[in-house]
């Protein structure tokens, strides 16, 4: 197989409102759209979509559980292979989210069963794990069982497999081992600050929390700055920006997870590509899955995209 996510799924369950409502208030929503969400799912499902063989790991809510059943049939669609998990007692992962007509939206939150994925569980499926390309590995799951993930990459001390680590949702702490398990080390500008303290809004920003994670043992580290690309830091400690194409977004959720799932796509197929093309591409699937609205649903396909991409 050649991309692993071990990951949160999570059910978004949107309304689109005209406006937030006050606490205590009852307003009338528009119109109300269930979908799959969860870093881990789109991540998977971004890497698919462009044709990558993929496994998902992660854990659902009880097998009968329609918001469980939602992401099996999301999954199945994409031709993702699963070794999922399903809790007993907890439910699976949702998010509530309301969107006003200018965009803004409020949200809350339960990772439910992803809460809930537990170190043997991921130790149980070792052997998908070590069979992959790429691994991709995030937060939103217990942070022990990432760890289980990431050092399932690994064998012997040397490179098992490829590991993109997205430290995300953002953490303001991680243990050491979490920096230099990855082979590279993904965040977003707030993710970036958060973990380093370092404001990220200009490139010499960028470079100085890209640093301060090499520092704590990352190889190579990528920080997405929306709009304006990434900025890529190699294990030489070269940094360069690379500029995402400009575009009209209309809706940039899930941009970093479109962002993901195409960089571990092309270091699984594109091997022999420098790292900074494989980074040039994925801002450009990116870039494409910014102008549609929704997550999953706007990732590009292989077919929607330029043929210089492949
Ligand atoms: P996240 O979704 O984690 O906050 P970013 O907003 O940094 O991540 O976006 C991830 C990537 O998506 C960026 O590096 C860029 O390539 C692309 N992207 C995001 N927003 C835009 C945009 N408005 N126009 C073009 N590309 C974008």
């Amino acid at each position: 197989m050649a991309v692993v996510v071990v990951g949160s799924l999570i059910t978004d369950i949107i309304s689109y409102v005209e406006r937030l409502p006050q606490p205590g208030e009852t307003i009338r929503g528009k119109s109300l759209f269930i979908g799959c969400g969860g870093k881990g799912a789109n991540q998977c499902v971004a890497a698919a979509k462009l044709g990558a063989e993929c496994t998902m790991i992660g854990k659902l809510g009880p097998v009968n559980d329609p918001l469980s059943r939602i992401h099996i049939e999301a999954l199945t669609k994409n031709g993702v292979q699963r070794r999922l998990f399903h809790s007993s007692q907890d439910q699976t992962g949702s998010a509530i989210i309301m969107v006003d007509k200018d965009a803004a939206n409020a949200m809350t939150s339960v990772l439910g069963a992803n809460a809930d994925l537990k170190p043997d569980e991921i130790d149980s499926v070792a052997e998908s794990i070590q069979g992959a390309d790429v691994l991709v590995a995030a937060l939103g799951i217990p942070l022990k069982s990432t760890i289980v993930a990431l050092k399932k990459g690994r064998k012997h001390g040397s490179w098992y497999l490829k590991i993109i680590f997205n430290a995300a949702p953002a953490a303001s702490n991680l243990p050491s081992e979490v920096y230099q398990l990855s082979s590279v080390f993904c965040v977003n500008e707030s993710e970036a600050e958060m973990l380093t303290g370092e404001k990220v809004d200009s490139i010499e920003s960028a470079d100085r929390s890209a640093q301060i994670l090499q520092e704590r043992g990352c190889k190579v580290v990528l920080i997405t700055l929306g709009s304006r690309g990434a900025y890529l830091k190699d294990e030489a400690n070269n940094g360069i920006l690379i500029a995402a194409p400009p575009v009209k977004a209309v809706d940039t959720t899930g941009a970093g997870d479109s962002f993901i799932g195409a960089l571990a796509y092309y270091m699984a197929y594109y091997p022999k590509l420098p790292l900074q093309t494989m980074v040039e591409r994925s801002c450009q699937v990116a870039a494409f899955s910014v102008q549609k609205p929704g997550t999953q649903i706007s990732f590009p396909t292989k077919e929607e995209l330029p043929e210089e991409l492949f």
